[in-house]
């Protein structure tokens, strides 16, 4: 290491370089579209898939329970509980 010739050696592709690049590897999209991405879902689709679980998750049952499990893995409890407030409104105003 010469310390004498010191100049910025820092490594700017680290910086520059895009977010794929973190970790190396390719991540596929949660919502299991297959599409890779950078970030946890590709833009809107954690809306769709929030959409379509908290569906789901409302329309009970067993696999609704499961839905709900996976709503909270996803960290979505927040999303779900709106939704069902909404919808307690809804049946409240049309009885
Ligand atoms: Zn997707």
């Amino acid at each position: 290491m010469s310390r004498a010739r010191r100049r910025c050696s820092w490594p700017v592709e680290d910086f520059v370089g895009p977010k794929a690049r973190k970790g190396g590897k390719a991540k596929t999209c949660e919502c299991e579209c297959g599409e890779e991405v950078t970030s946890r879902f590709r833009p809107g689709h954690d809306q769709r898939l929030a959409g379509q679980l908290i569906r789901k998750a409302l329309a009970g049952g067993r696999s609704g329970t499961a839905t709900r499990r996976r709503i909270t893995a996803l960290g979505w409890d927040g999303k779900l509980a709106k939704s069902e407030a909404k919808m307690a409104k809804g049946q409240a105003m049309m009885s």
